[in-house]
């Protein structure tokens, strides 16, 4: 029997707000334990929640982006359950009524090679809800540590319908999905701060089967390759199982990295098992249709979009726009250069290779140059860089050398030009000179030209290039060379 794997997440996203959801007490990762902490975050009797109303206008961004519908009303229920995390035995969350309804994200699944573009494809949401994140708990050998810092933080769950079919688009579904969130600036989504975080079910079927098979769900995978490593090894483990003759229990499991195995924690609990209701100190949230439209005006395009505007427009090759589109400050800063001027495919290629490579080399100095908006470089280095280099100035050689210094620096590139004498050189008499003395001294290369072997020429330019440290201008010197030997 083959089997398809049938694959659903379930994603929580802690929103970047100043304050938790139902407090005024700030959230900072990082801070030492419970001290970001106060009386309703602890539960104490008497306390009542105050609602976040930013945290609602990110909900309801993040639903915009991904093509939700916003409801009308959603409204606030308790998930009532005992652990040592929550210290109110409940957990605030939305489980009738959800901010948001619907939705999908675009993917990207690998192309065959790195350089080529993938077969693209929408993945259907179900809904996105608000709740509140419970307190961190840290297991030692004898005791278990209580956080409560990340209690109450505001944390949006996506969950989407089972519409992803393999680890890899398991993969390429939360990368998409992250891009498009930071891009929104609704969550940074650090994983490794916990700020995105992903349930995973899983569940097989005869291929060709349109029924469900029994799912198993695994919990609070804290990286893009636990994700797929845990999805992998479910697969694994439930196609041994069925072809053993066995059923799959519907259960809860973990992923254990060291091991590389999951192994059950509890049968599946049923939404009964939490007696949900809904909560008595909390009203119903209106959404206000005239602020979600002003909401939805302010998004940024999504990158798959860009990506592809920027191929249509620009005639960008997918090598360039993969990199300059998931990153917004590049292609902010790449569209800024553009209103200077516009050379699109000298800018995009000054940033994803050259700005690239001297953010990184100078992360790796230490210097605190690490990303675009703190290193001096403007979008409008850039722009007259490619400007001067368009108008003859100097040549795209010596732009490597001025480019680097712009970086460094700050200083505009004339000004760089003009410092270090790098004008191109349009002297004729001085290069036809020097054309007429790498002919006669390479015999050679001036036979196998005349031969009919273009490239020959290029040994010719050579000397001529040593001798003018650069500066002379390539179109010209081509052209005189050839001349020179047809004339000969
Ligand atoms: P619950 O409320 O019990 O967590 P949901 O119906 O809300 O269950 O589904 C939770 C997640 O599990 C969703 O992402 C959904 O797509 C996924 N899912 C549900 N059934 C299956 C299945 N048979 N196989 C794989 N994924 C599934
Ligand atoms: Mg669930």
């Amino acid at each position: 029997m083959i089997y398809e794997a049938v694959i659903g997440l379930e994603i929580h996203v802690q929103l970047k707000t100043r304050t938790k959801m139902f407090t005024s007490a700030p959230y900072a990762y990082g801070a030492p334990p419970n001290t970001l902490t106060d009386a309703v975050v602890l539960g104490l009797p008497g306390t009542l929640p105050v609602l976040n109303h930013h945290a609602i206008e990110q909900c309801a961004k993040l639903g915009l982006m991904l093509g939700c519908e916003i409801a009308e009303v959603c409204k606030w229920d308790r998930k009532n359950y005992f652990y040592p995390d929550s210290p109110k035995n409940y957990q605030l969350t939305q489980n009738e009524q959800p901010l948001c309804l619907g939705g999908r994200v675009e993917i990207e699944l690998p192309g065959p090679s790195r350089n080529v573009e993938g077969e693209h494809r929408w993945v259907a949401l179900n809904r996105i809800h608000l709740e509140e994140d419970p307190g961190k708990l840290t297991h030692e050998a004898f005791d278990t540590l209580i956080d409560f810092n990340r209690a109450g933080v505001p944390l949006a769950e996506i969950v989407t319908e089972p519409d992803l079919y393999s680890p890899t688009e398991a993969v390429a579904f939360l990368n998409a999905l992250r891009n498009c969130i930071v891009h929104a600036g609704i969550s940074d989504c650090d994983m490794e701060k916990g700020q995105l975080r992903c349930d995973a079910n899983v569940s097989l079927r005869p291929a060709g089967s349109e029924a469900l098979g029994t799912r198993t769900e695994m919990k609070n995978l804290n990286s893009i390759s636990n994700v797929k490593a845990a999805i992998e090894y479910e697969i694994e483990r439930q196609t041994d199982l069925l072809e053993a003759g066995e059923s799959i229990s519907q259960e809860t499991r973990r992923w254990d990295v060291e091991s590389g195995t999951s192994f059950s924690l509890r049968s599946k609990e049923e939404a009964h098992d939490y007696r949900y209701f809904p909560d008595p100190d909390l009203m119903p949230v209106q959404m206000d249709r005239a602020r979600v439209a002003e909401l939805g005006a302010e998004l940024p395009e999504r990158p798959l979009e860009t990506q592809r505007r920027y191929q249509q427009d620009f005639g960008l090759p997918y090598t360039i726009t993969s990199v300059l589109c998931v990153n917004r400050e590049l292609s902010e800063f790449f569209e800024a250069a553009l209103e200077t001027y516009e050379a699109p495919k000298a800018i995009a290629n000054y940033i994803t290779n050259d700005l690239l490579r001297e953010l990184s080399a100078a992360s790796e100095h230490g210097d605190s140059a690490l990303s675009v908006s703190q290193c001096p470089l403007t979008p409008a280095h850039v722009a007259t860089l490619a400007k001067i280099i368009d108008a003859g100035v100097i040549s795209r050689q010596i732009g490597k050398e001025v480019f680097i210094d712009m970086f460094r620096t700050g200083e505009m590139p004339e000004a760089i030009v003009e410092k270090k004498g790098l004008k191109q050189s349009n002297d004729t008499g001085q290069i036809e000179a020097l054309c007429r003395e790498a002919i006669a001294n390479n015999e050679k290369a001036v036979n196998q030209y005349k031969d009919g072997n273009e490239k020959a020429i290029n040994a010719l330019k050579g000397p001529v290039m040593k001798a003018t440290k650069g500066k002379a201008n390539p179109a010209m010197l081509d052209q005189l060379l050839k001349q020179l030997i047809d004339e000969g």
